[in-house]
């Protein structure tokens, strides 16, 4: 992987992280669309995290949907521009003859008191009865006509075509976009999954640079001999390097004394991410290994900075 390429990933799931982290704090329980001419489709909740580093939100979405934490369904089906895709359209009429989109929409109209068939322009004013010459009061809509005044034709259908305000794209229904827009229900409980995953991925990262062997998620032998199960096992350095990482959430202060519980019993470093909301609630517990992160991006810059203090070490 280039390094371009590896920078863009820890972006893409730091802002992954934090779009999540909003969901879960606001409690969502549906991530919805907002449409509109002047903005066209943005989601609302996480627009500004999207823009922040670049992605479009769609992506973010689309994303979080792989890492199991919505259901995606449709929410609305728009035409858009097949040239630039916007939503911006003005919607036009033409003739199905002679492809104008001079048209008159008229209405056929009864004279209740005399049964005289009457079609008239839509905007006209009472006129006068065809069939007795009374002007037309009591009348009874019975269809609409559209009439071309570039070839004549009457007909009751017009084939529906736009125009794009954006690109000025003039294109009729065979030519548009016809485009799903989606909206995501949140699987609360898949949150904290993939908000680990998301940390443990950009703590990998974060130690690549050591070219250590990697296992995530293993069952390591204690000095007691009971096991344990870690995030992260880095070994092939000086001594291993065990990673436990906790996600923020409400079981995130009992996780985190667990954890800590374990570093006696591990035969190697034992590092232990904790959400910073809880330093004060963990700010007593033995050994300096607990690291407190802010968000994905202090997690992953900590890494970093601990990997320099390893390379250091290792020589
Ligand atoms: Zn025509
Ligand atoms: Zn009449
Ligand atoms: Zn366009």
């Amino acid at each position: 992987m280039t390094m371009r390429a590896s920078v863009l990933r820890r972006d893409k799931n730091v802002a992954l992280h934090e779009a999540l982290r909003l969901i879960a704090s606001s409690n969502t329980s549906v991530v919805e669309p907002s449409i509109s001419f002047s903005t066209g489709v943005i989601y609302p909740i996480i627009v500004k995290v999207a823009a922040q580093y670049g992605i479009s939100e769609s992506e973010v979405l689309e994303e979080l949907n792989r890492l199991g934490v919505f259901e995606k369904e449709p929410h609305e089906t728009l035409v858009s521009c097949p040239n630039c895709n916007s939503i911006r359209l003005f919607s036009k009429l033409h003739c199905p003859g002679c492809g104008s989109d001079n048209l008159m929409k008229t209405l056929i109209l009864t004279h209740a008191t005399c049964g005289g068939l009457n079609v008239l322009e839509e905007a006209e004013k009472t006129p006068n009865c065809t069939k007795c010459g009374k002007p037309l009061h009591e009348t009874k809509v019975i269809g609409t006509l559209y009439q071309c005044r570039n070839c004549g034709a009457r007909f009751e259908a017009p084939l529906p075509a736009w125009r794009c305000a954006d690109c000025r794209l003039s294109f009729d229904y065979k030519q548009n976009r016809y485009m799903t827009i989606y909206r995501y229900k949140v699987n609360k409980d898949k949150i904290q999954t993939a908000e680990k995953q998301l940390l443990v991925s950009l703590a990998l990262e974060g130690f690549a640079d050591l070219g250590l062997k990697v296992a995530s998620a293993p069952q390591v032998k204690g000095k007691s001999g009971y096991f344990h199960s870690v995030d992260l096992a880095l070994t092939g350095g000086l001594t291993p390097l065990y990673v436990d990482i906790v996600p923020d959430s409400p079981r995130a202060l009992g996780e985190a004394l667990s954890s800590i519980a374990k570093t006696t019993d591990l035969d190697g470093e034992h590092i232990i991410f904790i959400p910073k909301t809880l330093e004060k609630s963990v700010a007593s517990a033995p050994g300096g290994n607990v690291l407190f992160y802010e968000n994905a991006r202090d997690l992953l810059q900590k890494t970093i900075q601990l990997q320099e203090k390893l390379k250091v070490k290792k020589r």
